[in-house]
């Protein structure tokens, strides 16, 4: 099918829920090919196969969105590795492999993003700052109109000030552009305004999707979410990490382990988050509640897998490539009900 024929973001927000797989940061460096720390996708150019069979799972889980790994590929992140030769070739080269994964799917053709993030060096307090970050995104999203992206996602922001630079610079390559805020403990913005305030700024600034991403869970996304579903007229995103976060510990960076005494620094974030996973049906539970109260942009953040992903879409209705393998416990050999099932493991359930 012809560019010309595919339905927009904006569109398909309008008749109901856009999937955004995420995580690839987090899935690449547990499967052996990113290294935790500095969290820069050299990846998309060591091992290309790895980044675009990744994409692959996500779509056939149900994303409908393939998200250019561009996450940590900005500049100043080359920069700390000491790779700023780097930069253009991994972004063009991430943005051609987001492309390749989309174009390969069957079915309603799929959204092919840019992205641009958090640059680490923002500082409200010094405006000496803004022009090196404008530069950063100009050209980032240069590559990504040059690779004929069909939205930009700009995230991860934990100011205002330069979630603003970043929509300034996205808005210009005239596609639709989503700006997502990471919701420390606090719960606002680090320049100072609540969330919800702050995504009505954006809101009024031209951004098309506004919201919630990384960070927080399900649990401690959500009422956020809400409060920002409430103070804007556009379509809002919830991209929540997929981690058990509450009241005391929000945000997965605050995440404390108290049954485990071989973390080093006591920490679990980034690698040791493992038993905060949510399950799928926490996921499921979540996207089904977000979109009943208006929320249609969704999907998953740094710790999502394609389980997740196939869960998230089948709470929202849809029936994804992956969900041919669901499960159907009805022919497990001893919790099933199969009449051919030997009825002597079904009488031993309670001793498994
Ligand atoms: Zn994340």
């Amino acid at each position: 099918m012809s560019t010309e024929q595919k339905r927009g973001l904006l569109e398909r927000l309008d008749a109901g829920a856009v999937i955004c797989a995420e995580g690839y940061l987090f899935e690449l460096e547990r499967r052996g090919y990113l290294q935790a720390g500095a969290f820069v996708p050299e990846v998309v150019l060591d091992h290309p196969d790895v980044v675009k069979q990744l994409h692959r799972e996500f779509i056939r889980a149900g994303s409908d969105i393939v998200e250019a790994f561009t996450y940590y590929g900005h500049r100043e992140k080359m920069r700390l590795v000491g790779k700023e030769d780097l930069l253009e070739p991994l972004n063009r080269q991430a943005l051609a492999i987001a492309k390749e994964a989309a174009e390969e799917a069957v079915g309603e053709p799929l959204l092919v993003a840019g992205n641009i993030c958090n640059t680490n060096i923002y500082d409200h307090n010094d405006s000496g700052v803004g022009a090196t970050i404008r530069s950063m995104y100009e050209e980032q999203v240069g590559w990504a109109v040059d690779a004929g992206v069909d939205l930009i996602i700009a995230e991860t922001f934990p100011y205002l000030g330069e979630a603003m630079i970043a929509l300034e610079v996205a808005k210009q390559s005239g596609v639709p552009v989503v700006v997502t805020f990471a919701l420390h403990r606090g719960g606002g913005l680090r320049d100072g305004d609540p969330v919800d305030v702050a995504c009505k700024k954006l809101e009024d600034a031209g951004a098309d999707v506004v919201g919630l991403n990384c960070a927080r869970g399900p649990a401690t996304i959500l009422p956020f979410a809400k409060k920002v579903r409430e103070a804007v007229s556009c379509h809002v995103a919830a991209v929540p990490v997929p981690y058990r976060t509450g009241n005391d510990q929000p945000t997965m960076q605050s995440l404390q382990d108290p049954a485990c005494d071989c973390i080093p620094d006591e920490r679990p974030f980034p690698i040791a988050l493992d038993p905060f996973t949510c399950n799928r049906f926490e996921i499921g539970a979540f996207a089904a509640e977000a979109y009943a109260i208006g929320i249609h942009y969704l999907g998953i953040c740094c710790g999502n897998a394609p389980h997740h992903t196939r869960q998230m879409a089948e709470a929202l209705g849809r029936h994804p490539p992956a969900s041919k393998y669901s499960a159907d416990m009805t022919k497990h050999y001893a919790f099933g009900s199969d009449k051919s099932l030997k009825q002597h493991n079904q009488d031993y359930t309670k001793d498994l």
